[in-house]
């Protein structure tokens, strides 16, 4: 698997990655943190691997069960390592996305849905309890009805 990073393409500038899957590669936002760019690794490689693998979820093109297992990947990526520290990143990495793929510019209603899916997960509600500002991940899951 090869990771490309990117920092001057205009119009991916905003992103913080992407599989292309004509070329295999995954592309990751070079301005991005290095916490940051681990989770991004973490969701996109789950991207290269249910096209790789033929997941129900990229051949049916259901952008709602792509993101799930891609936001999911990224919880069970955390949970590996078990830092506190990335944890608490992870947490405010969710918040700031749930915030992004609700506001009018970058609204993104089956991400979000789906990383809402994540957010009910037993395991993702153990850790929030421990590391995550439990307040503001509810607020940021029920902010606007999609
Ligand atoms: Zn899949
Ligand atoms: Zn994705």
């Amino acid at each position: 698997m090869s990771i490309v990073y990117f920092r001057h393409t205009p119009d991916r500038s905003k992103i913080g990655g992407y599989f292309d899957e004509d070329d295999g590669h995954i592309y990751i936002n070079g301005r991005a943190s290095k916490v940051r760019q681990s989770l991004i690794i973490a969701h996109e490689s789950q991207h290269k691997k249910c096209f790789d693998t033929k997941c129900k979820c990229w051949n049916s093109r259901n952008v709602y069960w792509c993101e799930y297992h891609a936001f999911r990947a990224e919880l069970k990526y955390v949970a590996k390592k078990d830092k506190v520290r990335l944890w608490q990143a992870y947490f405010r990495s969710v918040i700031n996305d749930l915030r992004k793929f609700q506001s009018k510019e970058t609204a993104y209603p089956q991400h979000f849905q789906a990383l809402v899916k994540v957010c009910r997960l037993r395991l993702f509600g153990l850790y929030a309890q421990k590391y995550g500002n439990i307040f503001a991940i509810a607020t940021a899951v029920k902010r606007i009805k999609l």
